[in-house]
Formats: structure tokens, sequence, C-alpha cells
């Protein structure tokens, strides 16, 4: 229970991997924030009832991660709640596919307003409280592709790319406050994101990972529960999966 008495914020919490981060940091003590993108605020209300009951505090809290005023908000509506933003897990992010002669602007745009400037925005907002508390841990949830590339995911590749540059300057700028920055690249994990890839794609992708199978979110959860807790670890990039990248 390292994390007893700490406030984690965790971003798209309500399903898939930042739901088992959010359940892996109640179960280490924490009390959790949960953001949900606008509107759907049913699926975050049931992971605020399975972590009350863990014994822990949460709240669900709207916003859209790619705008700055909906972040203000939902930053400072967390801050209302406990005073204070002990852990942040920036795990919201989307997919929109396509080779690179066919993508639109569009899906560029999309991909890179919300997994990168998404990334910055939560993070700039966290942080100034992070700051003034002298503490901080904030794992930022990249990708595999953001290390190796995916023909198909030129803007997803991007973007998760520009989370590890992100994390690494970032890290840099706060280690001083005892502000520790990582991230975590996971390889193929199976939620709603893989869950729509062709069964010839998810075919192909499996003869390349070493240990013959999709990682669960809970297999990246408990890589983002030790990095909220480590106190001498900053500035990494943590691959978790199977194997994938050597
Ligand atoms: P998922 O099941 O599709 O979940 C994505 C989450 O992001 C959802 O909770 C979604 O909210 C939220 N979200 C999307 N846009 C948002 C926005 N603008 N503001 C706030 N929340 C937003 O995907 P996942 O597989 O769990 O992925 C989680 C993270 O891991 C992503 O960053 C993804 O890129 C990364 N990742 C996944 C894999 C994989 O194989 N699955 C591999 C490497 C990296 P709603 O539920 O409200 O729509």
């Amino acid at each position: 229970m390292k994390l007893l008495e700490r406030v984690a914020l965790v971003t798209g919490a309500s399903r898939g991997i930042g739901k088992a981060c959010a359940l892996a940091l109640a179960r280490s003590g924490a009390d959790l924030a949960l953001n949900y993108y606008p509107g759907l605020q049913a699926e975050a209300e049931g992971v605020v009832a399975e972590i009350e009951a863990l014994g822990r505090r949460a709240i669900a809290v709207e916003g859209d991660v790619s705008s700055a005023e909906s972040v203000e908000k939902m930053v400072a509506e967390t801050l209302a709640w406990q005073g204070k933003i002990d852990v942040l897990v920036n795990n919201a992010g989307i997919t929109r596919d396509g080779l690179l002669i066919r993508m639109s602007e569009k899906d560029w745009d999309e991909v890179l307003s919300v997994n990168l400037k998404g990334v910055f925005l939560v993070t700039k907002a966290v942080a100034k409280a992070m700051v003034r508390q002298r503490r901080g841990r904030i794992v930022n949830v990249s990708s595999v592709v953001g290390l190796c590339g995916n023909a198909g995911q030129s803007n997803y590749s991007a973007s998760k790319a520009g989370v590890i540059g992100f994390t690494k300057s970032i890290a840099l700028e706060l280690g001083g406050r005892d502000i520790l920055v990582n991230a975590v690249a996971p390889g193929f994990i199976a939620s709603e994101m893989t869950e729509k890839l062709s069964q010839e794609v998810k075919e192909a992708v499996l003869k390349t990972i070493p240990l013959g199978r999709f990682g669960q979110p809970e297999e990246v959860a408990e890589v983002v529960a030790f990095l909220a807790e480590t106190s001498y670890l900053t500035g990494q990039v943590i691959p978790v999966d199977g194997g994938m990248h050597t």
C-alpha cells in the first residue's frame, strides 16, 4: 500500500488500460480521479464503484484532454476534491489508422490532438500543482510503435514518439522538484482499441510477439503502478510488449 493517502488522476479511465491502471493504483492505496470523455459518464461511474469497493475514494471527472478549457476544468475539479494530485497517468488515446497516401488531414490532426497535445495540456495543468507540492509522479502511456513505427499508423506512431520526447524533456525540467516522469510503451494489448483490428492483422501481429500472445491491460497497469511508486527512476520508457521491441 505504498500509495496510501496519495491522489491519482488517470485520463481515459473508464475502460481498457486506463481502467486497469486506476484499479492497480487503488490496490496500492491511492484515491482516484477518473477522467472520462464528455457524455460518457456511466462507464466511469462503474469504475468509481469498483474502486470504492476496494476501500478507496474515487470520483469521475469529465474532460476532453484535447481541449485546454476542458482540461483546466477537470484538473481544478480534481484539486478541489482532495487538494492535491500526487500521480498523473496520461492514458487517453485514439487511433485513426490508414496508409499515408490515403490519410486525411483530419485523421492526422485528431490523433495528434488527443494523443500528444492532450498529454501536454494535462501535464502542464497538473505540473503546476505538483511543483507547488514539490513532489509528483507522471506516467505517460506511449506505445511500442512510437519506438519502432508501424505501417498504417504514421499519425499514431508520430504521436506516441512525440510522447516519448515530451516525457524525457519534462523529466529534465521537473526532476529538481522530485517530480518523476516516465513512460510505458505497451505492445499489442487486448482492449477495444485492438479488438477492431481484422483477424488477418491480429494473426500477423501475433507472429511478431516472442511471448506468443497479446498482453492484458492489467499487465501494463502493474508497470504503471510501479512507476507511480518509484523514487529514483525518471525519463525512462519501459516497453511492456511481450518482447516485440528488443
Ligand atoms: P481504449 O479501450 O480505446 O480506451 C481509450 C480511452 O481513452 C477511453 O477511456 C476513452 O474514453 C479515452 N479517450 C479517448 N479520447 C479522449 C479524449 N479526447 N479525452 C478524454 N479521454 C479520451 O484503448 P486502450 O487500449 O485502453 O488504450 C489506452 C492507451 O494505451 C492509449 O493511449 C493507447 O494509445 C495506448 N496503447 C494501447 C495499446 C493497445 O494495444 N491496446 C498499445 C499501446 C498503447 P471513452 O471511453 O470515454 O471514449
